[in-house]
């Protein structure tokens, strides 16, 4: 069986199509959405409307929350704030609805799933190190966790009482007597140079995991944001990958 894990669409439709299409290509059998669906992007609604129908279960991203009107956004940066403020404006009451369904975390097999981290998932705080990753080894309750948020696609791996390290392939058959914590990427905004979507495969029969660069119209969304009027930093972050 093969399972899809996206996350951090951020209401990016040429994106969140892209990876729609590739899916099928893979023929995948489950797909599960971690988190991040609006904010920043043009078309909160029409993702929404995909995201949860592809999905066998949505989780909450702090954007998700926000666009709810649950968060304080003192702490997100100006045009963090103008896309959410935009994404409320817009979003339809049964899309709200929708949100308030998405779940903080989840446990399915060998995966557990969060957006931010296992330690607090509803604090959304970022593992960027690998200390950080170390300390939230301590609270993943399955043997893989995997997380979105930070947009930066990467493998750790813990073995017993070694430091975890990071695995520089973006294809690994994992091992069952390790531990691992897989930031599955952005498919809507990625930060780490590379402007495609990013998006992770997981073999069941394999034990491979494999994250996946998919390309998109990357145009087509900044004409939306345009049109819209969402602000210039984030229309040239996307062509960036950053
Ligand atoms: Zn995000």
């Amino acid at each position: 069986m093969k399972i899809a894990f996206f996350s951090d669409v951020h209401a990016n439709l040429a994106a969140l199509k892209a990876f729609r299409d590739d899916i099928r290509g893979e023929k995948v059998d489950k797909v599960f959405f971690l988190g991040d669906a609006v904010g920043y992007g043009p078309n909160p609604n029409e993702c929404l409307e995909i995201v949860c129908g592809i999905s066998e279960v949505c989780l909450m991203g702090n954007h998700d929350y926000a666009a709810l009107g649950l968060l304080d956004t003192s702490g997100f940066n100006q045009y963090a704030r103008e896309a959410i403020d935009f994404t409320e404006r817009i979003l339809t009451e049964e899309n709200k609805s929708r949100i308030a369904e998405f779940e903080l975390e989840y446990q399915y097999e060998d995966f557990h799933m969060v957006h931010s981290t296992p330690e607090e998932p509803g604090q959304w705080d970022y593992i960027v190190t690998l200390e950080d990753a170390d300390v939230n080894f301590g609270f993943v309750k399955r043997r893989i966790c995997l997380i979105g948020h930070s947009h930066y696609p990467a493998i750790i791996c813990k073995d017993n009482g070694a430091p975890p390290a990071l695995i520089k392939e973006q294809s690994v058959k994992l091992d069952k007597k390790k531990s691992y914590i897989i930031n599955i990427g952005s498919v809507g905004q990625p930060r780490d140079n590379d402007p495609r979507s990013c998006y992770l495969i997981y073999d069941t029969k394999k034990r491979e995991a494999r994250l996946k660069r998919v390309e998109y119209d990357i145009a087509d969304t900044q004409n939306r944001m345009r049109e819209v009027g969402l602000p210039d930093y984030l229309i040239n972050r996307l062509e960036k990958g950053r």
